[in-house]
């Protein structure tokens, strides 16, 4: 295994700290300080994952998550949030720019590669190749395609595996704990609102297609898909 880990972080000392611990832990670093030489960098090779500081001249790390999640060649690629913010919201408003996880600064490098490890992870196809499909909705995971009758549906990687999984298990209640074992692994150290930050992406990119009704709350208990609605 030898992913690519774009780096994206002004300061000289961190960025020097992350290419070392990436590098040491066999990954490749690739190197930028801000937006126009993420993209620069990113239009020489993609990398498998970005690590993106959430303060960053210019373009800031959350406006850049956004690009990232919106361009063609960047929206599969996971993302972690890089930020010297603990806040909840700041959390929350994080991982609804489009990041896939989040760490608050000062880290440890061991938590940080456990994180990079758990991300990768998880993006790996796994998944059986079986097209699975209800109610006019498909999803290939060989091609990383979900249709709605014909219609494309963009997802992000995390929200791919989220309905993956529904798909593949419709009409049964899952809470949120099962979810983040299931969808996100269980050496993943994400809390379990960002499962509720996942499901409003999903049915967010469900909306334009109809579907969005699929992706069901069951007050107190977690989430279901079910392609009968009451
Ligand atoms: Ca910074």
């Amino acid at each position: 295994m030898n992913a690519k880990i774009l780096i994206v972080e002004d300061e000289p000392a961190i960025q020097e700290l992350l290419a070392f611990n990436v590098m040491q832990a066999g990954f490749q670093a690739m190197r930028a300080e801000d937006a126009d030489s993420a993209w620069q960098q990113i239009r020489g090779s993609a990398p498998d994952m970005i690590l993106l500081d959430w303060m960053l001249p210019n373009t800031s790390g959350v406006i850049l998550a956004k690009q990232f999640r919106a361009d063609v060649r960047t929206r599969d690629i996971p993302i972690i949030m890089l930020t010297a913010r603990g806040d909840e919201r700041d959390k929350i408003l994080g991982l609804e720019s489009g990041a896939d996880d989040y760490i608050t600064k000062p880290f440890s490098p061991r938590e940080l590669m456990a994180r990079i490890r758990a991300v990768l992870r998880r993006h790996i196809p796994v998944m059986p190749d079986v097209t699975v499909a209800a109610e006019g909705l498909e999803l290939s995971p060989s091609s990383h395609r979900v249709t709605a009758n014909g219609r494309a549906v963009e997802l992000g990687p995390t929200e791919f595996r989220l309905l993956h999984f529904f798909m593949t298990h419709p009409e049964r209640v899952y809470s949120r704990t099962q979810l983040l074992d299931q969808v996100w692994g269980t050496q993943v150290f994400v809390e379990e609102r960002t499962v509720d930050v996942h499901i409003r992406r999903l049915r967010a990119a469900l909306e334009p297609v109809k579907m969005n009704r699929v992706i069901q709350t069951v007050r107190g208990s977690g989430y279901r898909f079910s392609t009968s609605y009451n």
